[in-house]
């Protein structure tokens, strides 16, 4: 199934210290509604079934981002979107907003929450807008950002009492949160396979994925190209049959580390996504793995 992220606009209301997108240039950065009209268009024709709307906060535009997601529903293209909720700050306000884009069609709402988030945003507006899904019959779920330290567990506590569904999500040391402490992690030696939805920046460049990888500035290693030289169906057709890529997907990160010569001990000292910028942003043992993807790499399955 092929599901994408939309970056409408990279611009946002708040400055979250964690904040990935924050190396955007320009922070500003913005589709022309007609245009992100025609890009959903040509998706539709790519049989992209899934949408998500991203990058800065989305519903700054709200009654642009309406117009869009009504639009996927016309093409039958599932819709979320990703916000930090700035506009709940009342039940009745909720209400306003989650009514506009229930009766236009989106399929699902992901909030974001942190203690990062909390220092702009009053937690209480992620009370009021999941109520008021939960009222108004809109799916939504939490996507807590962590770097499961001690200091997040009053904003887990928080959730649970409000009876909110949340999933945890790890901070991407990456954009402002490249200069955060790393915890130390104590987990099992696990696959870190990938999905790798493609994103689409407001300057109209397509990533093969949607997280840290579009920040991978020494190689490009993630960019597919943009949509004023291709086509939506051409960079999904990179994004699908690169072997690097596909190793990433179904091998995973970890193992593709072990065949790069990291030693086990070494590889759970590091999260998946810094693991990969070690490999696929490093230009020599990119050359090094892209000699190999055909040949060893390929073999280096169980
Ligand atoms: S993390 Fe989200 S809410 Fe915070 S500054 Fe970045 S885009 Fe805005
Ligand atoms: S591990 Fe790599 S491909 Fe997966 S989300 Fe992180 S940067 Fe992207």
């Amino acid at each position: 199934m092929r599901k994408i992220a939309f970056g409408y606009s990279t611009r946002c209301n708040v400055k979250c210290e964690h904040c990935v997108a924050a190396d955007a240039v320009p922070d500003n950065l913005k589709m022309e509604l007609p245009q992100a009209r025609e890009i959903i268009a040509e998706m539709a024709a790519a049989h992209i079934q899934g949408i998500s709307f991203t990058a800065g906060e989305p519903l700054i535009y709200l009654d642009e981002i309406t117009e869009l997601v009504k639009l996927c529903q016309e093409y039958g293209i599932y819709t979320r979107v990703v916000t930090n909720c700035f506009w709940a700050k009342t039940p009745a306000l909720a209400d306003k907003y989650i009514v506009q884009l229930k009766e236009n069609g989106l399929s699902q709402l992901r909030m974001s929450f942190s203690r990062w988030h909390q220092k702009n945003i009053t937690r209480q507006n992620i009370v009021n807008a999941a109520q008021s899904c939960r009222k108004n019959g809109l799916d939504y779920f939490i996507s807590f950002v962590t770097d499961f330290s001690e200091q997040d567990d009053a904003c887990e506590d928080y959730l649970r009492e409000h009876g909110l569904r949340f999933f945890p999500e790890p901070v991407i040391f990456a954009g402002r949160a490249g200069s955060f402490d790393r915890q130390p992690i104590l987990t099992d030696y696990q696959a870190n396979c990938c999905p790798m939805n493609p994103y689409l920046a407001p300057s109209l460049d397509m990533y093969a994925c949607c997280d840290a990888g579009s920040h991978f500035t020494s190689t490009n290693f993630f960019h597919l190209g943009n949509l004023e030289d291709s086509t939506v169906e051409q960079l999904l057709q990179k994004s699908e049959t690169n072997s690097l890529y596909n190793h990433i997907r179904t091998m995973g990160i970890t193992a593709i580390a072990s065949f790069a010569g990291y030693k086990a001990r070494e590889i759970i000292q590091y999260r998946k996504c810094e693991l990969c910028e070690k490999m696929f942003n490093s230009p020599d043992m990119l050359a090094m793995l892209q000699l190999e993807a055909h040949s060893g790499l390929k073999s280096w399955y169980r």
